[in-house]
Parts: C-alpha cells; structure tokens; sequence
C-alpha cells in the first residue's frame, strides 16, 4: 500500500457542508456568539507567561463576581460543562463517600451516575413529575442518613423544571453537614445564584450555555470548607486531567498542568467580561422579561407549556407538541425555511427554545416566535399566530419602559 493510498477523495470544504446564512441558535445550547467573543476564540497566544497570566486573573476575578464568591479556588478546565460535573464529583467524592443525589431529570442523574462511578454510595431522591424539589423532602431524606454530599441542578434543562428553593435546600444540607455541589450549566448569569450567601460547595457551569461562550472551555468554582475536604484526602483522584490540585498549579500558581484551551480560554474572558459590563442586575431583568414575554406569547397562540409556573426555568422553555404533531417535523421546518434552530427532548413530547445570553434578545424572540408557530401551523397545529406575536409585542415594550426603573431600582438596594 502506498502513503497516498487512505488519502480519501471527495472531502469539500466546510463552506460546501455549512448552510450559506449561519441557523440562529435558539434551541438548549450551545447559543449565539456576541461578536466580541467569536474574535477572542480566533486568537492563540502562549499558555504560559505574563499575558496569559494576565487573562487568567482578570477571568478569575470576574468569575468571582459572578458566581457571587470571595473563594480563591476558581478553576477553569478544558472540556464540556460535563468534565466541570466530573472534576467537581471525582474531587470530592471517593469510594465509600456517602452522597445523597437529588435528580430531576436527566442532567441531575448525570451528577448521581458520575458520583456513583468514582465509588460513591449513592442515594437517589427521584423528584417524579416534572416539579422542583421541596425543602421538606430533601430534610427528611437528609435526616434518615449520614451524608458527606449533596448533589443538585438549579435549571434541569432537559425537562425545563428549575428547583426554585435551591437556597433553603443548600441551607439544611450543610445543616446537616453536607457538602452541596450544584449544576448551574444553564443558569448561570440568567438568574440569581449566590454561591456564598447561599453556602454552596462547588458551583459548576460550562460555556455554550447561560454565559454565551463556546462550548468545550468551563468553570468550576470550590468553597474553602470543599477546599478544605480536596487538601485532607489521602489518596488521589482517578482523573489525571481533573484533578483540583493539578489545575490549582496553573490557574493559581500560574505553572503548567496541561496546555490551557487559550482560544477558547479568551473566548471565556470576553463572554464573562461582557457579563460584568451589562451588570448580572439587568442581565437577570433580562433574561425574565425575555423568557416570559416569550412564554405569555405561546400561550396566548394557545400552546400548553409543559411546566406549571411555580417549577418552571426561565432559561429553557419546555413546549407541549399537539396530539397528531411531530417535533422533528416542526424543527426540520423551522431550520430548513427560516434558519431557525430549536431543540427537541430527552423522552417527553416537547420542544425546547432557549433564553440564555444572546438568545434574550427581542430580535430573536420575534424571529423564533414566528418561525416556530408558521412551522407548527406547517405541521398541522392549530394556532393563533397574530394572536401570539401580538402578546410578545405588547409584554416586550411594557417590559423594555419598565426596566431601565427597575434595573435603577433594584441597583439601590
Ligand atoms: C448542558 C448541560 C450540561 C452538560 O453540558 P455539556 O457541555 O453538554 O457537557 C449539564 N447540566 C446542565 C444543567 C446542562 O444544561
């Protein structure tokens, strides 16, 4: 066989494989770019010296600013918001630890299956029924054990339920002497997280999603007591590449662990960068007036959500598919006649329209409410279209007078 014999024929540029006008990203993530972090993600630059070094602190302090922590055990890792859940589980948990799982749906049952492969007793509180997870239930699962750790999700985005008492739970379980580590993946920067006010161990998130960035380059971040349990273990972690300890020497000693992800890395910087600029106050308002515009307006086209409110996450809107309706048909007509792309689930006969970073922006909103109930309607639902464009023209520009008052009200406090 010769060298050229594998050199395989019939590859075309990425140009022939991408469609001409780029899809808007609307659906679970990963979410549109703002511009400023695409250019980031082109540039590489040395990992190691005084201009990384320089990034690095200025991604730090911004990631304190918006996790809400004064911890110094901020930590990035390259690899998807799945490797942050990894590193945050294969450093606290060991054979034998004893951790109590509250899962919802299917990402919380990622954090339960990758605490049980690191060799934890695993308890599962399956919360059954689309709903957030109540203080009460998990106190009583709490008390009929002993714990080290506590694993939870602020925003299951594959059924769209948010555990809205995440603070009172996190309370009863350090309580009762638990470590509690939470996926805000999704999440973060769209609503209210306060790692330190609330005592929360290990708070783990990932770019593609609630930041805007790209996927593949995350953050994690440990509190002193969770920091304190890493230092005092005897053995070490399974995994080379996530180990807290190792990622310590480059992300504080500014010493190499492995070659930082640097494009991606300053990809990071700017996305969180921009976070600070907006200020996590409006960007809040933002992301709520946006995600509920948007809910008022499927309704009032007459789509159930799937959700009842009192658990339902703003960053990802679940959508009951009519009787007679198929999701793939409707996102394979939103995609291919108005570049529309939306997600479909993980088992239940929904679909699902993001509202994490850009994708909260009004433009979008009327492009994807639009392209989503033209597609519907294309696919046999009976609608009413006017009806709900109407109802996000009327809730947006309420919303947009009444901000900037409350952005200005609710800095004073
Ligand atoms: C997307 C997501 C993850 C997984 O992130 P990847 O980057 O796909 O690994 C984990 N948890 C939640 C809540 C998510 O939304």
């Amino acid at each position: 066989m010769t060298v050229e014999a594998l050199n395989p024929p019939g590859i075309v540029p990425l140009d022939h494989i991408l469609p001409d006008e780029p899809l808007l990203m609307m659906g679970a993530g990963p979410v549109p770019l703002p511009q400023r972090v695409a250019a980031a993600n082109s540039i590489v630059i040395n990992h190691l010296g005084e201009t990384m070094n320089r990034v690095i602190e200025q991604v730090k302090t911004m990631a304190r600013y918006v996790f809400q922590t004064r911890s110094g055990h901020v930590l990035g890792v390259a690899g998807p918001g799945s490797a942050a859940m990894e590193m945050a589980v294969c450093n606290l948990i060991g054979r034998g630890t004893p951790v109590l799982s509250v899962v919802n749906g299917y990402f919380s049952r990622r954090l339960a299956e990758m605490a049980t492969r690191v060799g934890g007793e695993v308890s599962v509180v399956a919360i059954d029924g689309n709903r957030c997870a109540t203080p009460e239930e998990i106190a009583r699962h709490l008390a009929g054990g002993r714990y080290e750790v506590l694993t939870i999700v602020q925003g299951e985005t594959s059924n769209t339920v948010c555990n809205k008492r995440l603070q009172e739970i996190a309370r009863i379980a350090r309580a009762h002497g638990c470590l509690v580590v939470v996926d805000a993946v999704c999440t973060l920067s769209t609503m209210p997280l306060d790692m330190d006010g609330w005592q929360i161990d290990a708070v783990i998130t990932g770019g593609q999603k609630g930041l805007s960035s790209i996927p593949g380059v995350s953050l994690l971040a440990f509190s002193d007591l969770a920091w304190e349990r890493i230092c005092a273990r005897s053995d070490v972690p399974a995994h080379w590449c996530l180990d807290a300890r190792l990622a310590d020497q480059f992300w504080n000693q500014k010493s190499y662990h492995y070659t930082a992800p640097v494009s991606g890395i300053l990809a990071l910087h700017e996305a969180l960068r921009l976070v600070c600029e907006e200020t996590l106050t409006a960007r809040f308002l933002r992301h709520r007036h946006c995600s509920e515009a948007l809910q008022a307006a499927i309704e009032a086209m007459g789509l159930d959500l799937f959700v009842s409110a009192d658990s339902r996450l703003n960053s990802v809107i679940g959508i009951r598919v009519p009787e007679g309706v198929s999701a793939d048909a409707v996102r394979t007509h939103m995609s291919g006649v108005h570049r529309v792309e939306i997600s479909g689930a993980f088992g239940h006969n929904i679909l699902r329209i993001g509202q994490m970073g850009e994708q909260s922006r009004a433009h979008n909103l009327f492009r994807t409410l639009h392209a989503f109930g033209s597609s519907m309607r294309s696919c046999g639902a009976v609608l009413d279209l006017p009806g709900g464009m109407a109802e996000l023209e009327r809730h947006l520009s309420e919303s947009t007078r009444s901000r900037a008052a409350r952005v200005a009200e609710a800095a004073a406090l």
